[in-house]
């Protein structure tokens, strides 16, 4: 534990939690006064910037159950404290999870992803993370711990406003994550935000998941995820109900106009918004295709 001084504001002190029950006690010990952190990549700035409100920090990313990835209970399981690099290197998401390399792949610097985690990720609430985006398309549900006991919590429930997640960082903890591994005849994709493969990326940012029937023509699932620089993450709920069991050449036809209406209600720009629907859905139908069930052949 130590105290030192960032920007115009001291910090009292600086507590390495050792276990979740450490880091509550000591959140609960100092009421409002101290926060969580992870890698820092985000309210260390905020902090030199003398936006921050804790005059305390516990550090959450040593906690060795926090900092695992494994498969329990049909569940892809994710401590909070897992870090973008780890994520990149787990041969358990690269089979279960493909949707969270493609969108960490392309996140900040290495370094950055050295340090930063999922928790971190989540809990700063910015529109145009690609790890959100990515975890509410795979229907992600967060742990939440609190001196109470721990709840789990569909991802897209935490966030409230660009930049506002539910979770309060000063008296609970986002303890992991969890997902369902990919499935026979799913396919997912991700679109758009900051980077893209190498290209100046624009404003909006797209993910979809989808599942063919047995026959492999018609949808039996669809999860679209939208958001923008300016917005949260938000499921278009209208768009997957209205496309669920058509064909997926009336899908094909009818997702840019329905992508565009809703958009527009979100103040999302509704072109560009389309144009990266129709991207996402073609990709993710391909890779659905190539993991169709055995009876269906390949298409
Ligand atoms: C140069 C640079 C480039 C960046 N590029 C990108 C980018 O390309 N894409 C992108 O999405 N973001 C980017 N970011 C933003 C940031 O790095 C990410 O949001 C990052 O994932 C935050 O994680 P962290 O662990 O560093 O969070 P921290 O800074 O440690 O914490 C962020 C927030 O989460 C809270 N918190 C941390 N851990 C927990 C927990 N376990 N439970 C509850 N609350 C918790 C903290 O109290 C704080 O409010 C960038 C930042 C920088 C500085």
């Amino acid at each position: 534990m130590l105290s030192f001084t960032t920007g115009r504001r001291i910090l009292k002190e600086y507590f390495v939690a050792s276990s979740i029950e450490e880091a509550l006690a000591y959140l609960s010990a100092h009421h409002g006064e101290a926060q969580l952190l992870g890698g820092g990549t985000h309210l260390l700035p905020q902090i030199q910037r003398g936006e921050g409100v804790a005059q305390r920090l516990v550090d959450v990313s040593h906690i060795h159950p926090m900092t695992k990835i494994s498969l329990q209970d049909d569940y892809l399981l994710i401590g909070g404290a897992v870090t973008l690099e780890d994520l990149l290197e787990e041969e358990l998401v690269r089979q279960q999870a493909p949707l969270l390399l493609e969108a960490v792949q392309d996140m900040g610097s290495p370094s950055l992803r050295h340090l930063a985690t999922v928790a971190g990720d989540i809990v700063s609430a910015e529109g145009l993370s690609r790890l959100s985006v990515a975890l509410v398309t795979l229907e992600a549900e967060a742990e939440i711990t609190n001196l109470t006991g721990a709840q789990w919590l569909r991802l897209e429930r935490l966030f409230v406003r660009r930049g506002l997640s539910r979770v309060d960082s000063t008296a609970e903890i986002l303890t992991a994550i969890r997902l369902h591994p990919w499935g026979a005849g799913q396919g997912m994709a991700l679109e758009g935000g900051q980077r893209t493969r190498g290209q100046a990326g624009g404003t909006v940012l797209l993910g979809i998941a989808l599942t063919l029937d047995a026959t492999g023509e018609h949808l039996a699932g669809l999860v679209i995820t939208l958001s923008s620089a300016e917005t949260i993450p938000q499921r278009l709920g209208q768009v997957e109900e209205a496309l669920e069991g058509q064909t997926t050449s009336e899908a094909l036809h009818e997702l840019p106009r329905l992508v565009r209406q809703v958009a527009q209600e979100l103040a999302i720009p509704p072109q560009e918004a389309a144009s990266l629907a129709l991207r996402a859905f073609r990709r993710a139908l391909e890779m659905a295709r190539k993991r169709s069930l055995p009876s269906q052949g390949s298409r």
